[in-house]
């Protein structure tokens, strides 16, 4: 019964600016084992970033035929632009016992909730509004109309909070990493993760096969 586990989905989500990104990559570094999936998208590249590594930046046309051959495993419009998780690379790790973590908006870890609801869903929340439309500012990647737009989807991305399984107020950086880093250690420890890889639920599979 203890055999090759299959990986687990770690979903992270949360408004726009409260620092998923950042504790992203801090866990990423301190934690082994975990794939971080990069998403496609067709928003406009901000300085800094690097295609293949923060995002695949595709044009919208792309963006649509990928959709259309269900190469997403998840996809959304959010704030005026697709954004979709690669359906292969999460699926070939998962299947190779390695975790994987997707950095998502609300509409996608519903999706991906439904389909597979052994995942793990985490959502970061800000301390307040307050600091969380100091926090887009001081990033200075944005215009004001985007941080505008971003901060008015704040409540509704807030109620989604009791669809997750874990919340974390992402206040002192390092003890919210912490945090991050106790969930996904937990996870890993739970007794269902180590019963065999098929006796664990197939509805992603399924759902894979139909959508090759
Ligand atoms: P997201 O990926 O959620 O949009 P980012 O990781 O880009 O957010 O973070 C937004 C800004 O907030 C960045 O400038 C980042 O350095 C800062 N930040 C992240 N976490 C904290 C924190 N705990 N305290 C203060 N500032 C933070
Ligand atoms: P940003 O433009 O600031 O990088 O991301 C904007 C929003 O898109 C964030 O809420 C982020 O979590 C979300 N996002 C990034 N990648 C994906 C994805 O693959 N699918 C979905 N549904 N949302 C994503």
């Amino acid at each position: 019964m203890l055999g090759g586990r299959k990986g687990i989905l770690f979903v992270i989500s949360g408004p726009s600016g409260v620092g998923k990104g950042t504790l992203k990559d801090r866990l990423l570094a301190r934690q082994e084992g975990i794939e971080y999936s990069i998403s496609a998208t067709t928003r406009p590249m901000r300085d800094g970033e690097i295609n293949g590594v923060h995002y695949f930046f595709l044009a919208k046309p792309e963006f649509e035929r990928m959709i259309a051959s269900g190469d997403f495993l998840e996809w959304a419009v959010v704030y005026d632009n697709y954004y979709g998780t690669p359906r292969r690379f999460v699926l070939d790790n998962l299947n190779q016992g390695k975790d994987v973590l997707l950095e998502i908006d609300i509409q996608g870890a519903r999706q991906i909730r439904e389909r597979y609801p052994e995942g793990v869903f985490i959502f970061i929340a800000p301390p307040s509004l307050t600091e969380l439309a100091k926090r887009l500012e001081l990033r200075g990647k944005d215009s004001p109309e985007v941080i505008r737009q971003r901060l008015s989807h704040y409540d509704e991305e807030m109620a989604e909070i009791v669809n997750y399984d874990y919340a974390v107020i992402n206040d002192d950086l390092e003890y919210t990493t912490l945090k991050l880093s106790a969930i996904i250690t937990a996870e890993r420890c739970k007794v269902v993760r180590f019963i065999r890889r098929d006796e664990i639920g197939t509805a992603f599979d399924q759902q894979t096969d139909e959508g090759k």
